[in-house]
């Protein structure tokens, strides 16, 4: 007998008590109800169902998920549930007494139903339009999914778009995605069968209780744990956005694959503003600007991860370290320069030889003395502490330096400015007395939160870690100093996280990620209190008391390193700089040859005033040059025509502003004064 779709699973289940036989045929419908055989249905017992408002059903043991939501009259815009917490599709059969919670499509959960149905979508149309492609994994990701597939060459652009929209056919034949359970047997015989090797090397994979199930979308099926939505239909909004080469199980030795990555969403909306933020990521990529800006570069010949800065982007790099210095000084800090090798029982004595070798550059040999490459600067800044007795009256030290160090990073991790093998940190440390902590941690956070908001941000995330299982030190110490951290940031009204027992086992810390203006979240500044090294080092001061104590060092830096913050900041501002930043500041345009006496003038000038200037005189249109200087993202134009040389002005064109009027070089350098200091320029509009 057949019964229609809308038939409710309760009523049906009447019908099967009262003697009928049921056969459920659901092709192209959403929900799927699996066909259940009466004699299964007479053995059946309740199970207790609890519902998110509090209700509480019984149904038959082995009730599916969808069947459960369809009887409670849930929206169409449910996707599959939360099954006791664990996700769990239509197809679920619950066994035992369980919570459900539908999950609807339009949720960080829902898009997970969304984008791994994608991937199964995108795999079936990939076998119909390449028959000879393989099947292997698909996972879900952050911000979409991908699947890998074994294919003899990779898949263009071209490839991309019809499998696009073969994709789209599948959606709109809103396949059910069912699901069955099947031996190990039966899983290895099938995906035999069809040659999907690299499935059959799954299975053999999986543990021996794991309960093997096979997904099917009307006549393609894959090899998967789930969940999926209901039905192919539900995958509204999607797009595929790359491929790729990639090793299978990420081993070299291993075939190659080819990667295709996509993204869907519950709607074409969400959709199109993903993609228009991917496309704006794009454009201000760092290592693209870095490149047609000239500001920096990476090459081969020179090795992975360390960096070339190129006139344009040192010129940026002295703006921020002069403001950097100055403010150091202000802030009651010391500048020192260290070497950038030492001998090796230095790194023996701190510990880096025993716990950070990995990522550690090899051990160079000299005069028959091993010395290592710094990978941290600690050891030095603590070398010097000790050349004198220090007293309770010199606490607190504060010590900064921009110190270059080199640490071993896998080279596929390596990305642009971000992921380097050689950087400069914006390193300090304090060393205090333990009563001390809260008032250096209040001015690191001052300090932090000054640079942050000079350079443009102000949206932060701040984490505080706090004791982990092993430490060293003892425990009263640790609570003192955690609470003068917390302390530190309730003073300062910062919104924090509390990450418990996720602090190093040498103290408590303070992290802080900077959000930039497309609102993604970048770790840069940090404050780690430390009770280890001074221990190591066995560094003291002569209290009042007049006997040695251990002074407490916190590490701190707030960019992090200069090359990762400038990596930041080139994607945070596209680019175009601000004026006190920008590496050429502005340029003098002539119209003609007869205004190149007096633009040589105006250089001088501006030279003079310390101005990042350039001169433009070629024989070229106008128009030209103004476009030019825009590919450019320099903030002034100084464009001089007849009338300028007469009057003795310039006429400026401001970058993505209007034209003012002439003015004087000295109206000019007026115009701009809050520009060009680091602690006005936001006020201006
Ligand atoms: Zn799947
Ligand atoms: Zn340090």
């Amino acid at each position: 007998m057949f019964y229609k779709r809308n038939l409710s699973v309760l009523k049906l289940y009447e019908r099967v008590a009262q003697g009928e036989s049921a056969c459920l045929t659901r092709k192209r419908s959403q929900v799927q109800i699996l066909p259940c055989s009466p004699h299964k249905l007479k053995n059946m017992k309740e199970v207790n169902i609890q519902l998110p408002d509090g209700e509480e059903k019984s149904f038959p043991k082995g009730t599916t998920v969808g069947e459960i939501i369809e009887s409670i009259g849930v929206e169409n815009s449910t996707v599959g549930a939360k099954v006791n917490g664990e996700l769990a599709d239509f197809y679920y059969e619950v066994d035992s007494d369980s919570d459900v919670e539908p999950i609807k499509i339009n949720s960080e959960e829902g898009l997970y139903f969304i984008r791994h149905t994608a991937a199964h979508i995108m795999a079936e149309a990939v076998q119909s339009l390449f028959p000879e492609a393989k099947v292997t994994i698909g996972p879900v990701i952050e911000n979409g999914f991908y699947y890998d597939f074994e294919y003899f060459r990779g898949f263009t652009p071209e490839d991309l778009e019809k499998i696009e929209k073969k994709m789209k056919e599948i959606v709109g034949q809103k396949k059910p995605l069912s699901r069955k359970k099947v031996s190990r047997e039966d899983a290895i015989n099938i995906f035999k069968k069809d040659g999907e090797t690299y499935k059959v090397e799954i299975v053999n994979d999986l543990p021996s209780d794991e309960q093997i199930t096979i997904y099917e979308q009307d006549g393609w099926y894959d090899l998967c744990r789930g969940p999926h939505a209901p039905s192919t239909g539900f995958v509204k909004a999607f797009k595929l956005l790359s491929s790729a080469g990639a090793y299978w199980r990420g081993n070299e030795n291993n075939a190659m694959l080819q990667r295709i990555y996509g993204t869907a969403f519950w709607d074409r909306k969400e959709l199109k503003n993903y993609l228009n933020k991917l496309e704006e990521a794009k454009k201000r990529d760092h290592r693209k600007l870095g490149k047609e800006l000239d500001l920096f570069s990476i090459q081969d010949e020179i090795g992975a991860g360390l960096v070339l800065w190129h006139p344009k982007g040192s010129r940026i790099r002295r703006v921020i370290e002069d403001f950097w210095r100055e403010q150091h000084e202000l802030y009651g800090y010391e500048l020192l320069y260290t070497p950038h090798i030492a001998k090796i029982d230095l790194w023996k004595t701190s510990g880096h030889l025993e716990f950070y070798s990995e990522n550690m550059y090899p051990r160079i040999e000299v005069d028959n003395t091993e010395y290592q490459i710094k990978p941290m600067n600690c050891p030095f800044h603590i070398m010097i502490y000790k050349t004198k007795i220090r007293s309770y009256r010199d606490l607190p030290i504060r010590w900064a330096e921009i110190g270059t160090v080199y640490r071993y990073e896998r080279s596929g991790v390596l990305h642009g400015l971000l992921r380097v093998r050689g950087f400069s940190q914006d390193d300090a440390h304090i060393f205090c007395r333990p009563d001390q902590i809260e008032e250096e941690v209040l001015g690191v956070l001052d300090l932090t939160i000054l640079f942050l908001k000079t350079f443009g941000f102000d949206d932060y995330e701040i984490y505080l870690s706090t004791r982990p299982e092993k430490f060293v030190g003892n425990e009263e110490v640790w609570d003192r100093a955690t609470n003068a951290l917390r302390n530190a940031l309730d003073t300062k009204g910062l919104d924090y996280e509390v990450d418990e027992g996720g602090g190093a086992f040498y103290g408590p810390k303070i992290d802080l990620k900077i959000k930039d203006v497309l609102g993604r979240a970048w770790q840069c500044s940090t404050v780690q209190v430390d009770f280890n090294l001074p221990e190591r080092f066995d560094m003291s001061f002569i209290g009042e008391d007049n006997s040695r104590h251990q002074p407490i060092m916190i590490h701190r830096a707030i960019f992090g390193s200069m090359e990762r913050f400038f990596g930041v900041l080139i994607e945070h501002y596209g680019g175009a700089f601000p004026l006190w930043l920008s590496p050429v500041q502005m340029r003098i345009a002539t119209i003609a040859d007869d205004q190149k006496e007096y633009g040589e003038k105006v250089y001088r000038v501006l030279k003079e005033r310390n101005m990042r200037v350039e001169k433009d005189f070629r024989n070229e249109k106008l128009g030209f040059k103004v476009r030019e200087a825009q590919l450019e993202k320099i903030p002034y134009l100084l464009v001089i025509g007849n009338n300028e040389v007469e009057t003795s002005t310039v006429a400026p064109r401001k970058l993505g502003g209007k034209n003012l009027s002439s003015m004087t070089i000295e109206d000019f350098l007026n115009h701009i004064e809050k520009e060009l200091d680091p602690q006005k320029w936001q006020e201006v509009e």
